[in-house]
């Protein structure tokens, strides 16, 4: 089945806006349910996201088996994306990275990730730790590499927006493209932030209220910020 020009295209630009803004370096990946037949996912083929090209966009199934394109290698950790879509009918894109400054809250268990200001009120709701020792056992290289791991990590995710991984990265969810690429960026954002604020003291979190109220704020104004994230990797190609 051909992959639509138009969802090749926002792929592309998904990944350089990822890489520009410092969530992606050599290394993570985004993908988006297949708009032509949502029980797939496209993706790129195993290479660095801002030198991904249109070319590069393949299909995999939930499985992580690529439909047709069977010529090209795909990422290692596909089963992330497969897993979630599998079992997650609301969500539309997903972003996994390993972007620096939320490690941190992956390993410090009883320093929860927490919104620290409006842009990131999706993170609302405790963000679940995945401990991959409890599946792979104690000498696993940190990777997602099966299906048997991405189902585990599917299930710790639930319902939530984001699930860190120890040692590792995070994960983070939306129900479209845009809005995948604004949690990850946000996410990251608000971790770095948390680290400095919690430096100086205590921080004073958004309540829950707060945070459910900017998050419904920030949901309907997504197109600005990505309009001008994608004007920025435009002119540089
Ligand atoms: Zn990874």
């Amino acid at each position: 089945m051909k992959i639509p020009d138009q969802a090749r295209a926002i792929l592309v630009t998904a990944n350089h806006i990822l890489a520009a803004q410092g969530v992606f370096d050599g290394f993570g990946h985004v993908s988006l349910r297949a708009p032509d037949d949502p029980e797939t996912f496209l993706i790129s083929r195993s290479r660095a996201p801002q030198l991904i090209e249109p070319d590069d966009i393949m299909r995999l199934d939930f499985d992580g088996a690529p439909v047709g394109d069977k010529g090209m290698k795909p990422y290692l950790e596909r089963y992330i994306h497969g897993r979630i879509y599998a079992t997650r009918p609301d969500v539309g894109a997903i972003v996994h990275s390993h972007s620096a400054s939320v490690i941190p809250f992956g390993v410090v268990a009883d320093v929860p990730l927490r919104p620290i200001y409006h842009m990131a009120g999706f993170l609302n709701e405790a963000v679940p730790i995945f401990e991959i020792s409890d599946c792979a056992g104690p000498n696993c290289d940190m990777l997602i590499r099966d299906n048997d791991l991405g189902t585990a990590l599917a299930q710790e995710l639930g319902d939530s927006t984001m699930i860190l991984m120890r040692g590792h990265g995070s994960t983070v969810v939306g129900p479209d493209l845009k809005a995948a690429v604004f949690h990850a960026i946000y996410a990251e954002m608000n971790a770095r932030l948390q680290l400095q604020a919690q430096a100086l003291g205590t921080p004073r979190f958004l309540t829950s209220g707060e945070a459910s109220a900017a998050a419904k704020t920030n949901a309907a104004q997504i197109d600005r910020a990505w309009e001008l994230w994608a004007l920025d990797v435009d002119s540089q190609s």
